[in-house]
Order: structure tokens, then C-alpha cells, then sequence
């Protein structure tokens, strides 16, 4: 089962959980008890990917990695 990270607005804090990917946009909340959550873009350990991806292509470099590419 996929595992997804939160962050708690109110208490500022990051919790994880381990839920369907059906169920990844649904409201989650806080081990404190605040709804006010929003999901975290985390690596989902599903696949069994052994290294991330090399960036590719780069024709001057130093471009891709620094945000002007999105
Ligand atoms: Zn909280």
C-alpha cells in the first residue's frame, strides 16, 4: 500500500500514511486531530524503482535542476 506524507497546518508538524491510492486525495488527518492537512509530494515506494531518474538532456547545463525549467 502505498505510503503518503501530510503536512498539519496547525501544528506545523508532517505525519505519514499508509492508505489506498484511491484514497490519496482524501482529507487526512493529523495525529493531533487537525483536518487542516495537505498532502506532500513524497517518493510513493511502489515499483521498486532502484535509483531516481539522471536528468536528461541539458544543452548548457545548469538549467534543468534550478527551477527555470519547472
Ligand atoms: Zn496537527
Amino acid at each position: 500500500m502505498p505510503r503518503y506524507e501530510y503536512r498539519c497546518r496547525p501544528c506545523g508538524s508532517t505525519f505519514e500514511l499508509n492508505r489506498p491510492m484511491a484514497e490519496s486525495s482524501a482529507p487526512a488527518v493529523c495525529p493531533d486531530g487537525h483536518e487542516d492537512t495537505v498532502k506532500l509530494l513524497s517518493t510513493v515506494a511502489v515499483g521498486g524503482s532502484a535509483s531516481a531518474p539522471a536528468p536528461s538532456g541539458g544543452g548548457g547545463g545548469g538549467c534543468c535542476g534550478g527551477g527555470c525549467c519547472g
